[in-house]
């Protein structure tokens, strides 16, 4: 028999997918891992369950106790099923410019939500900030912290890596993709550097992170914005700190939008914004590597979660986006 017990054994071992339409046009195998098919539909289920997991272990997350978090909408996605399914309760506090779609699913799921206005992280009312201040004054609650939570770059060293090595057989020659918190890009180009050191790690970056700044001269510099969720960072979170980045790759919202079209249209994957960035830094690279190279990505949620924006032509306009 195979049969999972529940929610948590569902999380992870995702299929590697093909990008066709994009592999056909650079002449490379441009993969991606197909994180929206995890049971809360993002690449943050992994995180938020070693985060829990690690919680639990170190005794600091005990039966009826509140998990608390600041987030862009997947962790606490995924936190609050992984409460669900274990018996704790969810506080999340996300910034209010964030998709409605996150914010109702968050709801739905049985999670105390708090919108918060959108600051930088330098305020003291910054959504991260705010959830470790909440956490530390709730009774039996832990504070997830998933930005400096090395339990986050963990569950992909120890899952997303592993897995991609195996279904690649080895054959790959880079890994790319944006970070929010840096967990995936982190803990995959962690283990597959350790597998072999000349994979290359890739960082992707929107406009309006400091990250592709911070990979080129060492130094954040914050230019433009983008109307992609969950990714781009202002500072080097503990989960980035001491990581490779042979190259970063800075991309477009045009391009990003573009490609994520592409994908609906050409491959049947409905795709959110970060896969649009993510793949238009693969494809970048595959043109800078030439043909015949294999670059592994990833697929990070579904385009449901943006149904209002992305695809919805009124409201790309008004960021001065086009729907192809
Ligand atoms: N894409 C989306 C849609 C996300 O929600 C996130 C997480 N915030 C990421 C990418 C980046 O993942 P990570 O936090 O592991 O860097």
């Amino acid at each position: 028999m195979d049969i999972k017990r529940g929610f948590v054994e569902t999380i992870g071992n995702t299929p590697l997918i093909r990008l066709n339409s994009v592999s056909e046009a650079t002449g490379c195998e441009i993969l991606g891992k197909a994180e929206f098919l995890n049971p809360g539909g993002s690449v943050k289920d992994r995180a938020a369950l070693f985060i829990v997991e690690d919680a639990e272990a170190k005794g600091l997350l005990k039966p009826g106790g509140t998990v608390v978090e600041g987030t862009a909408g997947n962790t606490g996605i995924g936190l609050a099923h992984i409460c669900n399914a274990k018996g704790y309760k969810c506080l999340i506090i996300i910034p209010d410019t964030q998709s409605q779609e996150k914010i109702d699913t968050l709801r739905t799921l049985g999670a105390e939500v708090r919108t918060v206005p959108a600051v930088p992280y330098k305020d003291p009312n910054n959504y991260v900030k705010l959830s470790g201040r909440v956490a530390a004054e709730l009774d039996n609650a832990i504070w997830a912290n998933q930005f400096d939570n090395l339990a986050n770059r963990q569950a992909h060293y120890a899952t997303t890596g592993p897995e991609i090595w195996q279904q690649t057989e080895g054959k790959i020659d880079a890994w790319v993709a944006a970070t929010g918190t840096g967990g995936t890009y982190a803990g995959v180009a962690l283990y597959l550097k350790e597998k072999n050191p000349a994979i290359q790690a890739v960082l992707a970056d929107p406009y309006g992170s400091g990250l592709y700044s911070y990979a080129k001269t060492g130094s954040i510099k914050l230019e433009g914005n983008s109307i992609t969720e969950g990714i781009g960072n202002s500072r080097v979170t503990a989960n980035m700190e001491n990581v490779p980045i042979d190259e970063a790759i800075r991309v477009t919202d045009q391009v990003a939008v573009d490609l994520v079209y592409q994908l609906l249209r050409q491959d049947g994957l409905f795709m959110g914004g970060s896969v649009g960035i993510n793949v238009g830094a693969a494809v970048a690279l595959a043109e800078k590597l030439g043909p015949g190279h294999t670059i592994v990505t990833v697929l990070c949620d579904s385009g449901s979660r943006y149904q209002s924006r992305l695809f919805n032509p009124d409201w790309l306009a008004t960021k001065g986006l086009v729907m192809p």
